[in-house]
């Protein structure tokens, strides 16, 4: 039986185990962490991911446990929209976006591994370009060997050299919140280089996400920062504020990767992260991580050469990550003029024409 041995137990690597056992290979997980964890903070999965989940056998469990989102818009810091999704023809024409909680999906993929293929606390810290991938409690191989270890990849080196992330210019917050009401419409509001944006969860609480542009690494007193930025923007942004715990809120930099030249070198591929970490605009990452791991288990069980899951996807992937990039870039301005001029355009697109740009990115199919 043909083996893959996967660097990394995130999202990308457990569906890529479960890709790959469902193409009748034998699977070893390397994860570093001593048990499978993920940040408390809901993760929107698009039409193009619920098909790959649906590829993984999994579609179902996941739409079970997650909330269809509503309608969606970005609006001002005053409440105003300045654009508005055509959520009904966006569903016809696509599927429907769901929302879940990052923990109930690494749970879904945990459970659905075979037994005995995850080995926690095996930190990888050498990947040759034979590979043999060296790691905490040994040496391991198999016929693929599949880099899912994320932004800072170390399986990265051997298929590119090192590649270093940048700094996209913003920082991000999360937090998952119990509303005391109803908070309605989700969507996005944009100010002067600062973002908010909330979306409700299956079980009731709500998952509150916001940018802003600050130098890399700079410190943040947390929800003190967040009431300080966000805390006279309009309703229910104060209220889910004031809901919220300081313990809970998570703190990032937003980094991504430049484009690299390949996802491949013999018999190693990258997927997620490692290969296309890009800015979380489009909230596309974890769902191109799941694309990545249906199609590199097909052309690997095909006994195709991995150039092909190269050519397949890299080109998809760093166009949706430039994409990101732009709508990040727009969404980050900070000018008074830049705003004014950005918010005038916002109003004038026809959500039609919205919609219709989102194809490329939600039309996939296994
Ligand atoms: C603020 C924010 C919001 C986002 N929102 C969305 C969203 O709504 N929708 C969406 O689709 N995406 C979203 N994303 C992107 C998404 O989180 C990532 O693209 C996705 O989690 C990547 O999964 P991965 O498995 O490739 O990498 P990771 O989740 O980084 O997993 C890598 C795994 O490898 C392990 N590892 C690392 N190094 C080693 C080593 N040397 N040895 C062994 N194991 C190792 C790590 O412990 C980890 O478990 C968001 C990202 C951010 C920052």
């Amino acid at each position: 039986m043909p083996k893959a041995l996967i660097i990394g137990g995130g999202i990308g690597g457990l569906a890529t185990a479960i890709a790959f056992d469902r193409q009748g290979w034998e699977v070893e997980v390397l994860e570093k962490a001593a048990a499978i964890k993920e940040v408390g903070a809901g993760l929107s999965l698009w039409p193009n991911a619920i098909r790959a989940l649906d590829a993984l056998g999994l579609g179902e469990r996941v739409r079970a446990r997650a909330i269809e989102e509503g309608s969606a818009g970005i609006r001002n810091s005053r409440g105003a929209w300045l654009s508005r999704a055509d959520t009904e023809t966006m569903r016809a024409r696509y599927g429907n976006p769901i929302m879940i909680h990052r923990a109930d999906l690494l749970d879904m993929l945990h459970t659905a591994l075979p037994h005995n293929t995850l080995r926690t606390g095996s930190t990888v810290t050498e990947v040759r370009p034979d590979g043999t991938v060296t790691h905490s409690h040994g040496t391991s191989t198999g016929d693929v060997i599949i880099g899912a270890d994320g932004i800072h990849s170390i399986a990265r080196r051997a298929v590119c050299g090192v590649v270093e992330p940048r700094y996209s210019g913003y920082t991000a917050w999360r937090v998952v919140v119990s509303p005391t009401a109803p908070v309605g419409d989700l969507g996005e509001t944009w100010g002067r280089g600062e973002r908010f944006g909330y979306a409700g969860l299956a079980d009731g609480r709500v998952y509150c996400f916001a940018t802003a542009n600050t130098p890399a690494g700079a410190p943040s007193d947390g929800l003190a920062e967040l009431r300080r930025r966000f805390g006279t923007w309009h309703d229910p942004i104060p209220s889910l504020l004031a809901a919220a715990d300081d313990a809970a809120v998570l703190h990032n930099d937003i980094y991504e990767l430049p484009a690299l030249t390949t996802y491949v070198a013999g018999r190693i591929a990258l997927i997620g992260d490692a290969a296309h970490a890009m800015t979380p605009n489009l909230g596309q990452g974890a769902c191109q991580a799941l694309e990545d791991a249906v199609v590199l288990a097909r052309v690997a069980a095909a006994d195709e050469d991995l150039t092909r899951y190269d050519a397949e996807r890299r080109p998809r992937t760093q166009m949706i990550a430039a994409r990101s990039g732009r709508i990040g870039a727009v969404g980050q301005l900070a000018s008074a003029p830049a705003v004014f001029i950005r918010n005038a355009v916002l109003r004038l697109i026809p959500s039609s024409a919205q919609s219709k740009a989102l194809a490329p990115v939600l039309d996939w199919e296994c």
